[in-house]
């Protein structure tokens, strides 16, 4: 039984009420482990020692941040194999994406902020006319809250606790209850990186219980949130009073859109990977597929061909494209949304069911599940899943695919496939979202600004983005 501990002052602790979590193995159903449900008290600890550890973290000169921040970064690369495992058993994600995709960009995320807060600068504004100066410091907050969820565990969790650090924060991290281990492991890691005591804490538990002890923590400056809209919502709602500064990374339900001149095996080959890479649940996920009506026959015809033939297996496995989805609760809602979408006219042209696993009958599996829509307002095109269901749709013009794209509450990414320049340019600049992609997906730059608009969030991660959120411009002018 895997006992994890809260990370506090760099001591792995037990929870002060010795009251736990079970932690359960998706792919079999099985309690693998123990997890604190950390309450107020831990938190407050946890300040306290943040508190005091900020005086000389954000002191601490740059170089000696980023020193630190290179070294989690490196020791996350020398213990790849231990943490992509632990990752595959948490989620339920193949182990073959844990080992390609989230352990490395874990380590690229502190790496990009270790190198990036000794670029990061601020600006100063001459009056010459009134023989005055202004610069502009730019300070860390203090302590801050990062809050993750639990569909890239330790890639969400580090980029957030990075960009505070770097900035000289001190930082009281929770990762999602559901998916907590590799951020235990983290702990691990960064007392070995030498990273000073108190300056991050990671506290575990559960979100309406440690959550809400962070949110609510007079002594915490800012939230750094991704999660559901509903949670955010809450968040929002909570913090504002207290004057908090937050970053909010929500929900998504992203287009897919399709003409008929872009490259159709690079598309195809890709559009897979944006509907199903992680069973579905990457918020930048294209959930709605829009195709042009030339191709719409040929492309659901290939597109449900491709998907009947993936392999929906235990994570370990070499050949499973799909492992379990990340919970039973999970599981059962993604159903409901399937069944919802028929009842309301939609037909499912592949999938649409859990599956049963040989040796792992009590895993949260589920068929790759595609549907073929005709009215735009109905649920299953209109409410995220985060699951492994797309919808299909045809359109007839560039307007009405822009139409359909724009044509729900969330606005988080979207992705164009056309080889016309003009197009791609004209939806670029009209799509209601924060991130547009063409003739690509997931491609990303951390340099990039990353974030959503409508119910996908408010604030903007990634690059220089992140540093100013975590810092507080302080202006300074001075006459001579
Ligand atoms: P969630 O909102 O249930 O939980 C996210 C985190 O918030 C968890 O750590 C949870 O414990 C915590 N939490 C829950 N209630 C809280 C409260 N009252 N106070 C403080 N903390 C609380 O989301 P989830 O189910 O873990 O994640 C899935 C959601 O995350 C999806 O909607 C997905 O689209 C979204 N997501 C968004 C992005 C993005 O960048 N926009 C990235 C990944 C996931």
């Amino acid at each position: 039984m895997l006992v994890l501990k809260n990370l506090i002052n760099n001591n792995l602790e037990d929870p002060i009420s010795k009251e736990w979590i079970d932690n359960i193995n998706p792919s079999n159903g099985s309690i693998y482990g123990k997890i604190p449900n950390s309450s107020l008290d831990d938190v407050n600890t946890a300040c306290a020692f943040a508190k005091k550890a900020f005086e000389n973290w954000s002191v601490t000169s740059v170089n000696k941040r980023s020193e630190i921040l290179i070294k989690i970064a490196n020791l996350i690369e020398e213990n790849l194999d231990t943490l992509a495992k632990a990752e595959s058993i948490d989620s339920g994600k193949p182990l073959a994406l844990a080992k390609t995709v989230d352990i490395p960009r874990s380590a690229q995320n502190f790496r990009f902020f270790g190198h990036a807060i000794t670029q990061f600068s601020s600006d100063s504004h001459d009056m010459a006319h009134e023989a005055a100066i202004n610069y502009t410091l730019r300070q860390p907050l203090g302590v801050v809250g990062c809050i993750s969820p639990w569909n890239l565990p330790l890639y969400l969790f580090s980029w957030k606790i990075a960009p505070a650090l770097a900035a000289g924060n001190c930082v009281i991290a929770k990762p999602s209850e559901v998916t907590p281990v590799t951020a235990f492991l983290l702990s691990e890691i960064c007392i070995k990186a030498g990273l000073p005591q108190g300056v991050l804490n990671i506290i575990h538990g559960k979100g309406t219980h440690t959550g809400e002890a962070i949110i609510n923590h007079p002594d915490i400056k800012a939230i750094s949130f991704t999660g559901g809209t509903q949670t955010g919502a809450h968040i929002a709602k909570t913090a504002a009073p207290l004057f908090k500064k937050l970053s909010l990374e929500l929900g998504g339900k992203n287009p897919n859109i399709i003409f008929a001149d872009c490259d159709y095996n690079q598309m195809l080959e890709t559009t897979l990977r944006s509907s199903f890479s992680n069973q579905g649940q990457i918020c930048l996920c294209g959930s709605r597929i829009y195709v042009e009506k030339t191709i719409y026959e040929q492309f659901k015809t290939d597109f449900v061909q491709r998907v009947s033939q993936l392999i929906v297996g235990p994570p370990e496995n070499n050949e499973s494209d799909l492992g379990a989805v990340v919970s039973l609760p999970h599981k059962e809602k993604i159903l409901k949304h399937i069944s919802k979408a028929q009842n309301e006219g939609g037909v499912i042209l592949t999938g649409g069911h859990a599956i049963s696993i040989p040796n792992h009958e009590e895993g949260y599996y589920i068929a790759p599940t595609v549907i073929e829509i005709q009215n735009h307002d109905c649920s299953i095109v209109q409410e995220e899943v985060f699951g492994p269901v797309v919808t299909l749709m045809p359109f007839y013009n560039e307007q009405q695919a822009l139409d359909y794209a724009n044509d729900t509450n969330y606005g988080l990414a979207a992705t164009v496939w056309t080889n016309n320049l003009n197009r791609a340019m004209n939806f670029s600049h009209k799509l209601k979202c924060g991130i547009v992609w063409v003739n690509t997906w997931m491609l990303r730059d951390l340099r990039t600004p990353f974030g959503g608009t409508k119910n996908s969030g408010v604030g903007r991660e990634g690059g220089f983005e992140a540093l100013k959120f975590f810092t507080e411009t302080k202006n300074v002018c001075i006459k001579y």
